[in-house]
């Protein structure tokens, strides 16, 4: 029996103080905090999926494992001393969650199967009024805890209607196609393809790559963990908790490379020349190396990390076009320079739209306006958590809040830890409604934005996620995570309007 079958909810209350939308790291995190604060706390999570787990249960595809050491990947409350790598593969982090969601009892406050489709802010009786694909409730205080990289994107191409062959997306992976002897097109050459290509090269007849910017490839530092560093994790904590602090205070380093315009001027280059050097030892081919060379700053994307990307993609059973996908044929590909490739398969290695949020399209604040219409394309929340305009909304891996250099889920239980505050305070002062004030959101995105604009991610040369369709960087943190865990560690009442319960006075 999976965990998620453990005595989850089985039907919707009318009404709940604080429902969590989506059971990934942030809505566990979320659950998890409340229930550690109060046992009995009235909490639902609603999770459109038939388990926990969110983007770690969604993304089946070979390979799939974390490019952040595991070390730092977990929350702090729910130590894992059993890991058995460096890093962790998908099916090790996705256990870990269904265990901590089962031992937090967040699986039983869970409703899987229920998809949010509207939720509308009721100014007049301070709570939100919710539609689910499994039936309507209220809820006092909404959480979206949807990932930032839940929705898959598909190139805009013309002629994906028309293949006759089989493709998907890489976090929709179909098990079912068998991909020996296949001849598969990937489109895309980001953190995910990079994990799924070299598992499939040795299955398939011949694999065109569609490698539209190259990218930075470092060596990814990944071992075993010995069944004796386990059992040492396991009878001293502590030892654990110092191996953790280690690795978060080297990994904080690196955020000064990225965004100290001095220390970029030197960190970056020597980045780039072990980079080269990596690039090198692998790809002996001068013709083949200069197509895999960045033309931009490192660091400006995520850095991706494999040893097996490069002799994946130099096998003799790969052509790698260095060009976009520009359409999509009944038999085949199309780069930009009109060539097609025959395939029967195609795999989307394409990422997802992490400033254009679904959730955002599906939630209306005070004004009858969804966040997407509000945002238009630019997301922008204070502390990446609260919304003008949306009272008893908060955001979990919300605008800026993504890192290049450490783990999510240090933010996320940043976040959990902030909204508790809020809600302790609404609870001790009688509040019915707390609303982020105008000015506040728009202080917290004027200091952002001037600390942005010196960064890699902004001046380093490349397109990316980072940047959303205004140009503006509305997606990441730009400084050190300790930075936000100290603006998190409270709630900031004075910059919220407050509402008293009863009186609709607002103060
Ligand atoms: P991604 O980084 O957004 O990469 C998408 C790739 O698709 C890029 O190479 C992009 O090219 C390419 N692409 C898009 N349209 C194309 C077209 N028409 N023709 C050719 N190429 C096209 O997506 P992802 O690899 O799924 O990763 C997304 C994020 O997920 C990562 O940044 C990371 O945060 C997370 N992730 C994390 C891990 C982990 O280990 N923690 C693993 C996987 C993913 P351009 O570069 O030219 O845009």
């Amino acid at each position: 029996m999976r965990p998620g079958d453990a005595g989850s909810r089985e039907s919707l209350p009318r009404h709940v103080h604080t429902l969590i939308v989506g059971a990934g790291f942030g809505g566990i995190g979320m659950a998890a905090t409340l229930l550690r604060d109060d046992p009995g706390a009235d909490v639902l999570v609603v999770e459109r999926g038939d388990d926990v787990g969110g983007t770690w249960r969604e993304n089946t595809y070979p390979g799939a494992a974390c490019d952040v050491p595991s070390a730092l990947y977990s929350f702090s409350f729910a130590p894992e001393s059993e890991w058995t790598r460096a890093h962790g593969t998908r099916a090790e982090i996705y256990a870990y969650l269904q265990r901590v969601a089962r031992e937090q009892r967040v699986t039983e406050r869970t409703m899987f199967g229920c998809q949010l489709r509207d939720a509308q802010w009721d100014g007049e009786r301070a709570r939100w009024v919710v539609s689910t694909s499994r039936g309507d409730l209220t809820a006092d205080v909404l959480v979206a805890a949807t990932g930032a990289l839940s929705t898959p994107a598909l190139p805009k191409v013309a002629g994906l209607e028309v293949f006759s062959g089989t493709m998907f997306h890489s976090a929709e992976w179909d098990h079912n196609h068998n991909l020996t002897g296949a001849r598969v097109a990937v489109i895309g050459t980001g953190a995910s393809a990079i994990q799924f290509v070299p598992e499939i090269v040795g299955k398939v007849d011949h694999l065109t790559l569609f490698q539209r910017t190259a990218s930075w490839v470092m060596p990814k530092r990944d071992h075993g963990i010995a069944s004796p560093v386990r059992s040492l994790y396991r009878r001293f904590p502590f030892v654990q908790k110092a191996v953790r602090g280690a690795v978060y205070g080297q990994k904080e380093m690196y955020v000064v490379g990225m965004t100290k315009p001095l220390a970029r001027k030197y960190a970056l280059p020597l980045f780039e020349k072990r980079a080269r050097s990596f690039l090198r030892k692998q790809v002996p081919d001068p013709e083949l190396r200069n197509r895999l060379t960045p033309d931009f700053a490192i660091t400006c994307k995520r850095i991706l990390l494999s040893n097996e990307w490069f002799p994946a993609i130099t096998r003799s059973n790969v052509e790698v076009v260095s060009s976009a996908l520009t359409s999509v044929t009944e038999n085949g590909v199309v780069d930009a320079d009109g060539n097609e490739y025959p395939v029967d398969t195609i795999i989307f290695g394409t990422g997802f739209t992490p400033s254009e949020p679904p959730v955002a399209q599906h939630v209306r604040g005070e004004h009858g306006r969804t966040l997407a219409e509000v945002w238009n394309g630019s997301p922008s929340a204070h502390l990446g958590i609260s919304v003008n305009g949306f009272p008893n909304l908060f955001l979990m891996y919300g605008p800026n809040t993504n890192l290049g250099h450490s783990s999510i889920v240090y933010m996320l239980e940043s976040q959990a830890a902030y909204i508790a505050a809020a809600l302790r305070v609404m609870r001790t002062r009688r509040l019915d409604a707390v609303e982020v004030r105008a000015d506040a959101q728009r202080r917290f995105a004027e200091e952002l934005d001037p600390m942005l604009a010196g960064t890699v991610w902004n001046t380093g040369g490349c397109s990316s996620w980072y940047l959303d369709r205004t140009g503006r960087n509305s997606v990441m943190w730009p400084t050190f995570t300790w930075h936000y865990r100290t603006r998190t560690k409270e709630f900031d009442a004075e910059n919220y309007d407050l509402r008293a319960a009863n009186t609709g006075a607002r103060g």
